[in-house]
């Protein structure tokens, strides 16, 4: 079988549909970059779940909600639903029902193997460039900007070598979203109140989205919140998270460091967060609620 250009990224695109409600569906985007990085890479298509997962499990833990890793073995078994990829081993795991995953000893004693299919295997080799740009497309729908080039370090694929630019089709967030909600914060970060000016020029400050842009988070100021780059980034990777009561900043029990770390980040642990200049603006409950259950990496240090 052969495939077009437009059917073979159709077949990615089906994964990047954000499922349940708005909870994080991370598990299949990564296992495809991590393939798609394997093949970037000139590394064998298909290979044994053994081999990759561990791979798989540190991709799960840095860049997924607090539990994922824990099944790593859904999206090898799963994926084969979406057209994409093809699974090889004993028939008496091959052939069970879809819905009758088998646990990760299966996976690993029974040797399965998972890869792309061949068709879609074939089209990447002959054209290679395909790959970085359906991997940018991938992060673009799945993590916010501050993680996308971090996603695809990790898979070893950078996007910049290839020279990609942005798919033009992709919805844009509200360019108007980040003046708004910096006006909104006072022009300073809301956890450490970074308000460094260059000039007359703002430097070093973002606006964050509470619930991702990528899972339907809309771009009103009670979504947004006035970070320094360093605690943008902190706070997409679920260093910290912000309860509605009394909108208190909690750190992950994950997070370690020397007394310089310490001075970043815990010593906001249980603090307040420097609130908007007016009561319209404040996070919202449910974004919030979001955030803690999605992004921050469980448990929390005691307050
Ligand atoms: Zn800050």
């Amino acid at each position: 079988m052969t495939l077009s250009e437009s059917e073979l990224l159709e077949r990615f695109d089906r994964i990047r549909v954000w499922q349940r409600g708005g909870q994080r569906a991370v598990h299949k985007p990564l296992l495809v970059l991590l393939a798609l990085g394997r093949l970037w890479r000139g590394e064998p298509a298909a290979a044994q779940f053994a081999a990759i997962e561990d791979d798989l499990r540190k991709l799960l833990e840095q860049f997924g909600p607090s539990s994922a890793a824990s099944s790593r073995h859904y999206p090898f078994w799963h994926l084969r639903t979406d057209g994409l990829w093809t699974l090889d081993g004993p028939a008496r795991i091959l052939d069970r029902p879809s819905g009758a995953t088998p646990n990760l000893t299966e996976l690993r004693d029974g040797q399965v193997a998972g890869g792309f299919a061949p068709e879609v295997v074939e089209m990447l080799r002959r054209d290679p460039l395909l790959i970085p740009r359906i991997a940018r497309r991938i992060v673009e729908a799945h993590f916010p900007e501050s993680l996308q080039q971090d996603v695809l370090d990790a898979v070893g694929l950078d996007a910049g070598e290839a020279g990609i630019v942005r798919a033009p089709e992709r919805p844009r967030r509200d360019p108007s979203f980040r003046a708004r909600v910096l006006l909104a914060y006072e022009y300073r970060c809301c956890v450490c109140g970074h308000d460094l000016r260059l000039g007359g020029e703002v430097v070093g400050l973002e606006a964050a989205h509470i619930r991702w842009f990528q899972a339907g988070g809309p771009d009103i100021e009670p979504n947004g919140l006035a970070l320094c780059s360093l605690h943008h980034k902190l706070f997409d990777l679920g260093v910290f998270t912000v309860l509605s009561q009394q909108y208190t900043m909690v750190v992950s029990q994950h997070v370690t460091g020397s007394e310089q770390t310490r001075n970043r980040m815990l010593t906001y642990h249980g603090a307040s967060l420097i609130l908007p200049q007016s009561a319209g603006y404040l996070p919202r409950p449910e974004f919030l609620a979001w955030h803690t259950e999605q992004v921050f990496k469980t448990p929390p240090r005691e307050l």
